[in-house]
């Protein structure tokens, strides 16, 4: 396909539980502005085409530029702090996103919009608060898919795809959320495929953080 097309169909928004991330043998380092809150961060906004397959990479020219985001830094920290190591300030991981995802929807968003459309997004969701409501609560509890799919979705309208890791015992978790979002990045769709992902088991803890 020619450069410049848009080469997908809609976007995956990819919510962690920041607990799941770090409560792994490798573990995780906090930022440098400090402990984030103990609610979903934003992984990434990924454009994807329905036959589950999905561009990357698509403008080796588009550089991550902080200063075009400078306005959301607040937000990003806030809203899509990294957890990698060793610590940092979170503009690797925001690079990283754009670079490979974001230059894929450069169609519909030039950097700032990418990374506005991914923070309005998720604000629209209130995930937390849907799990809370329904009693599925971050405190290191045991929660079936069920029960937690079913509480987002009465709560937004829509079904996450949940993806687990393994904590240090190899206890399955609640460790990403995954939303469907039409090709514009404007509104939340019933996804049309499935992504891959681990799967989750029976039983899911949900850590504390
Ligand atoms: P992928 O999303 O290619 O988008 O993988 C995530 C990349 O971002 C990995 O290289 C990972 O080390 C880095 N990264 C930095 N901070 C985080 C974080 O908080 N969560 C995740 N999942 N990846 C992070
Ligand atoms: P179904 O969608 O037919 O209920 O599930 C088909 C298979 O996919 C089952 O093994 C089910 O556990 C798995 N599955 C369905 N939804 C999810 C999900 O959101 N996350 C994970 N990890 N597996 C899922
Ligand atoms: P993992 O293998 O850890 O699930 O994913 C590694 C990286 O590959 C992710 O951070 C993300 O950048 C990319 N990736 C994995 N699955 C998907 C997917 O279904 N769609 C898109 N667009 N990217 C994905």
């Amino acid at each position: 396909r020619c450069s410049g097309a848009q080469d997908y169909d809609f976007f995956f928004l990819v919510l962690q539980w920041p607990g799941s991330y770090c409560d792994t043998r490798q573990s995780c380092c906090y930022p440098r502005s400090g402990k984030p809150a103990a609610d979903f961060g934003i992984h990434g906004l990924w454009p994807n085409r329905e036959d589950g397959s999905y561009p990357q990479n698509c403008n080796p020219d588009s550089e991550f530029d902080p200063s075009k985001v400078s306005d959301l830094m607040g937000s990003l920290r806030a809203q899509w702090p990294t957890l990698a190591c060793p610590t940092n300030d979170g503009l690797r991981f925001w690079a990283h996103e754009w670079e490979k995802h974001g230059t894929c929807a450069e169609g519909v968003f030039n950097e700032h919009g990418y990374f506005q459309a991914a923070l309005r997004l998720r604000a629209q969701l209130r995930v937390l608060d849907a799990l809370r409501d329904a009693g599925v609560n971050p405190d290191g509890g045991y929660y079936t898919l069920a029960q937690i799919k079913d509480a987002i979705q009465r709560s937004t309208g829509f079904e996450p795809f949940v993806d687990c890791n393994r904590d240090e015992s190899g206890n399955s978790q609640l460790y990403q959320l995954y939303f469907c979002v039409d090709a514009a990045g404007s509104r939340f769709i019933d996804c049309p495929v499935s992504p891959g992902g681990r799967p989750c088991g029976s039983r899911i803890e949900f850590p504390a953080f």
